[in-house]
């Protein structure tokens, strides 16, 4: 007791949305400090540069001092290892995103022992998915209810 907990939340953030943000809040109502780690190579083509990604987290969480943004390579097991942490913080929309985050979660403890940890998502927020936010934005459609104003600059310069 009163070691500090610390936790890795892991994604892709392509971009960061409200979502996420209230994910990353709520996370700290249970841990002492949280890691945000942006993923450099999910396999998917991502619009931002993970050092892009990570910019847009750490200003759209400049008020909240318990968190700090990273960037990381290869298996999110080793660098929550490296990070020393207890835990990895994930966030639950729907039952597709159960399914895929049960396999998820099991295959970590299974190659790492370290468990994860699962935010409902908020219901002002479940809707809101990065992939929908950018098509939106690429058909000129207003996504300010799902983004924090320094992603909202990105999607313009992006979109214009
Ligand atoms: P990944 O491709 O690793 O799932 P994402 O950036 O899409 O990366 O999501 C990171 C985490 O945040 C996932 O656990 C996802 O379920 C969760 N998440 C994404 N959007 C929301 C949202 N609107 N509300 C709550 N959690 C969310």
């Amino acid at each position: 007791m009163g070691e500090k907990c610390l936790a890795v939340y892991p994604g892709v953030f392509d971009p960061p949305t409200l979502g996420h943000l209230d994910i990353i809040r709520r996370g700290l109502a249970v841990f002492d400090r949280l890691v945000v780690a942006v993923a450099v190579n999910p396999g998917k083509q991502p619009l931002w540069s993970a050092a892009e990604r990570q910019a847009m987290l750490r200003e759209a969480t400049a008020d909240l001092d318990r968190v700090s943004v990273d960037t990381y390579e290869g298996l999110t097991v080793d660098f929550v290892k490296a990070c020393g942490a207890r835990a990895i913080l994930r966030g639950i929309r729907t039952t597709s995103d159960y399914d895929w985050e049960s396999h998820l979660a099991g295959t970590n403890r299974a190659a790492s022992g370290i468990e994860t940890v699962f935010v409902m998502a908020d219901g002002r927020y479940a809707y809101i998915t990065s992939s929908l936010v950018k098509e939106v934005a690429r058909l000129g459609g207003d996504v300010s209810a799902m983004v924090p104003p320094v992603v909202l600059e990105a999607l313009k310069k992006r979109f214009p």
